[in-house]
């Protein structure tokens, strides 16, 4: 028998339109890895976006590539053996793991002619508006930003410092669309941040994410149950086991294919959190059309979506996919629906 199934990949380098600036530090590229997996004359493309504080590398994914078997991706894909297999290869990179994944994916949907989304049972007419990002700086280039995100729904404000107030002012000198902001676990007294939720209420907010460190699970906790708006863990939610951790101390997850591994444990992720009765943002890292599509084919099962890696980046070596009124477009096409 005659096994085609290939693996390739190379390092990419994607440059950020602005210095981004969060709570704990600022940067101007992420470090990718192109994967394409291929098999019977399709080929999937897969994305890892390694944001430096995840601790993935260039180096670790080309290590840990050099260890995977492409022979082990036997067809049809058994995702729960495949995430096995790579979780066996080595603890802990799930950017290059979610690599793997959503290549697997757009391979599977072109293999069988269907796209990702209806493989994944979503309705695209579920579809979230996605959120503009806007990180921390000038009144200038906030100002510069707000025009440049002209036609989007709803801006992400990234806070945690002690000019938080005078950022939300500025925004909203210049608009009025509903806001989303993530403090990157920048605040540290409870009562400080309650007050805070509820100026930042009053100011048109809609959810908060990840107020205070990840660790201090008794401080979030305080804050959900008081909260008049959503509270929404991220940093402390990365893989499936963290999804029932976070029941209690948060209202919702923030759920990135580069944090749980890929498409198939987002997928599972999702149906988690809603057993346990509780809301669903999903996110993205620094990202081209691959891994933005591929959290887009799940969006539709989610409550909110913050997929704006395409638009924050200057050098995305795919096609934009199309946006209508704030919302990623999903097509008919086999797989993710990513346009060369
Ligand atoms: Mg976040």
């Amino acid at each position: 028998m005659i096994f085609d199934m290939q693996l390739t990949y190379q390092p990419f380098e994607l440059l950020l339109r602005h210095t981004f600036t969060i709570a704990k530090f600022s940067r101007n590229s992420t470090p990718l890895m192109l994967v394409q997996v291929t098999h019977e004359g399709h080929t999937g493309y897969g994305e890892a976006s390694m944001v430096p504080y995840m601790g993935e590398s260039h180096q670790t994914a080309l290590a840990f590539l050099d260890k995977v078997d492409p022979l082990n991706f036997k067809y049809p894909f058994n995702y729960d053996e495949i995430i096995g297999y790579l979780d066996s290869i080595a603890q802990g990179l799930p950017a290059v793991k979610a690599a793997i994944d959503i290549a697997l994916h757009d391979l599977d949907g072109k293999l069988q002619g269907k796209p990702c989304w209806q493989l994944l049972g979503s309705n695209p007419g579920l579809m979230p508006v996605t959120s503009f990002t806007i990180g921390i700086d000038t009144k200038e280039i906030v100002v510069q930003k707000v025009k440049e995100a002209e036609g989007l729904k709803v801006i992400k404000v990234k806070l945690g410092r002690d000019t938080d107030k005078e950022l939300i002012q500025t925004i909203r000198s210049v608009t009025d669309v509903p806001l989303y902001v993530d403090a990157n676990q920048g605040w540290t007294d409870r009562k400080q941040s309650l007050d805070m939720v509820y100026w930042l209420k009053e100011q048109g907010v809609r959810l908060v994410e990840q107020p205070m460190l990840k660790t201090d699970m008794d401080g979030n906790a305080w804050l959900t149950e008081h909260s008049p708006i959503p509270i929404i863990g991220d940093e402390a939610v990365q893989r499936l086991p963290d999804v029932a951790k976070a029941k209690g101390v948060y209202h919702g997850i923030n759920i990135k294919l580069m944090k749980s591994a890929g498409m198939h444990e987002a997928q599972m992720m999702i149906k988690k959190a809603r057993e346990l009765d509780m809301k669903i943002l999903i996110g993205c890292m620094s990202e081209t059309s691959c891994a933005t599509l591929a959290a887009a084919a799940l969006a539709p099962q989610c409550d909110w979506a913050d997929l704006d890696g395409p638009l924050l980046t200057s050098n995305n070596p795919y096609l934009t996919p199309d946006m209508v009124n704030g919302k990623w477009v999903l097509t008919d096409a086999a797989g993710l629906g990513l346009q060369l």
